[in-house]
């Protein structure tokens, strides 16, 4: 069994974990893990132009953004002497394709000292991106989206995640079909688009997530088990890791059976390690 996570959120400064970074990381300690990954949410983009107050973990000005992720390295740095398990710092980055985002992205990983970077999007989006909207957040919406429009925005958001994984930032891609959570994206008119999420993992050699968190929602693991089937020949053509995405400690390694399981019964032995993790250049 898996005895490390590598996906985790907790409530330091502005992120949405329930439980500081002590707890979570005394929690996975206590579980026997020999390592935990802490990776909050890293989301900035002109267009989420929100007060702190109403969205907290959006930043719309770069700097901003960049100053509280490195305070957060700092807090996680000065816990490590506190514990005997392996610290590792990342974040769970929501990848845009807007040039500013980008240009400003690739110079802030050069001075982020991190371990690892995740690689997703949480985002439906217009192409230019002048639409962003938090998936989380569609129930908030007024005036519905008409139907053609939302399908719209959610292949773009299937294309994102594509060019998330050709962007070669990302040590691993979280969830990668995290809106079937929201009950998008469940026909298999979008298959085709998750197809190719799976083919830019295979020429890239990019490593993906089993994210247990779905069992609790919807009954099964992100990606959808035919997803990992098809990428299981031969042992794996990508490497995999199990991912609890917890936000609570309790949900430290939840449901990480089930999900060996399913690797069993795939015989997906290709499996990502802490050693594997590259820092993002
Ligand atoms: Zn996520
Ligand atoms: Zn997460």
């Amino acid at each position: 069994m898996q005895n490390f996570t590598l996906h985790t959120h907790n409530n330091e400064l502005r992120f949405d974990g329930h439980a500081s970074a002590r707890e979570m990381i005394t929690a996975a300690e206590n579980k026997g893990f020999t390592t935990i990954g802490v990776t909050n949410h890293l989301i900035m983009h002109p267009t989420l132009n929100f007060t702190e107050n109403e969205e907290p973990m959006f930043f719309h000005d770069f700097n901003q953004a960049q100053s509280a992720y490195m305070r957060h390295i700092e807090i996680l740095e000065n816990l490590k002497s506190d514990f005997k398990i392996n610290i590792k710092i990342g974040f769970e980055t929501d990848f845009f394709q807007n040039k500013d985002w980008r240009n400003y992205f690739e110079k802030m990983i050069t001075r982020l000292p991190v371990d690892y970077l995740i690689g997703t999007s949480h985002f439906l989006k217009s192409e230019d991106e002048s639409f962003l909207l938090n998936i989380y957040h569609l129930k908030r919406l007024q005036t519905p989206l008409e139907d053609e429009v939302l399908k719209n925005y959610v292949i773009n958001h299937l294309k994102n995640i594509e060019q998330a994984v050709r962007s070669g930032y990302f040590s691993f891609m979280a969830h990668l079909d995290y809106c079937t959570i929201f009950n998008l994206a469940e026909d298999s008119s979008y298959d085709p688009y998750k197809l190719k999420i799976l083919d830019a993992l295979k020429e890239t050699g990019t490593p993906f997530e089993i994210n247990t968190s779905g069992y609790d929602r919807i009954n099964r693991p992100h990606p959808a088990p035919w997803m990992i089937k098809e990428l299981s020949q031969n042992g794996g053509l990508v490497p995999v890791v199990i991912s609890d995405d917890a936000h609570y400690p309790e949900r430290l390694g939840n449901h990480f059976d089930k999900a060996e399981a399913l690797l069993k019964e795939l015989n997906y032995t290709n499996r990502l390690t802490v050693d594997m993790l590259k820092k993002p250049c």
